[in-house]
């Protein structure tokens, strides 16, 4: 078996108002406005709960992740730290990169094109992975190299499961991303628990 080198290419696109979306560059760099960024920090925490959870492979576990203090900067903890699942999870700039970009396809298409549906996860996944393209997000350096003759790419596998986590939690949280209610001291004390992040 072959596969196209990047493998960005083997996805078809049947999606005919996609193209306007993958091309347009306006997104750069994407940013929200400081609730919403901490409201996607908060929600890409949650799913890198539900992603290290079905990733067996280490590296790409530790790519999801950062330290929540860069006092500990021996790798070795790092891992360690990975196996305490039950510990504040910081998800690393990468996958909050990926998060930040399908947030912004989902917006797009529901404001650009009077859509009557919502945008579809394989929609979001298929321009986020043509926008992301090649770029080493997740920083896995030469892993994507030992893994792009593979079976799959752990690169494309680490970005299909973020934006696939990111896509489902979005919609239970749907109402705190587009209202940001902070009346809920709870839902402050997590939010400011992200910022932890932000000073990265
Ligand atoms: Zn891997």
């Amino acid at each position: 078996m072959s596969f196209a080198a990047g493998g960005e290419e083997d996805l078809p696109s049947p999606f005919a108002d996609i193209p306007a979306l993958v091309h347009d560059h306006s997104y750069l760099p994407i940013r929200f406005d400081g609730l919403v960024d901490n409201a996607l920090v908060y929600i890409s925490g949650l799913g890198v709960r539900r992603a290290l959870k079905k990733l067996s492979c280490d590296v790409c576990r530790a790519s999801l992740v950062t330290e929540a203090a860069s006092a500990i900067k021996d790798q070795s903890y790092h891992l360690l730290s990975l196996r305490n699942n039950g510990g504040l999870v910081i998800p690393s700039e990468g996958t909050v990169k990926v998060v930040r970009a399908a947030e912004w396809v989902i917006r797009q298409a529901s404001s650009s094109f009077g859509r009557s549906r919502p945008i579809k996860l394989l929609e979001v996944m298929y321009i986020v992975r043509k926008r992301i393209g090649s770029e080493d997000v997740f920083v896995l350096g030469e892993h994507i190299v030992d893994t792009q003759y593979g079976i799959d790419s752990h690169h494309q596998t680490l970005l299909t499961l973020v934006v696939s986590v990111f896509f489902k939690i979005r919609l239970h949280h749907i109402a705190k991303i587009t209202t940001l209610n902070l009346q809920s001291n709870n839902m402050r004390q997590q939010l400011n628990k992200t910022v932890l992040f932000k000073g990265h």
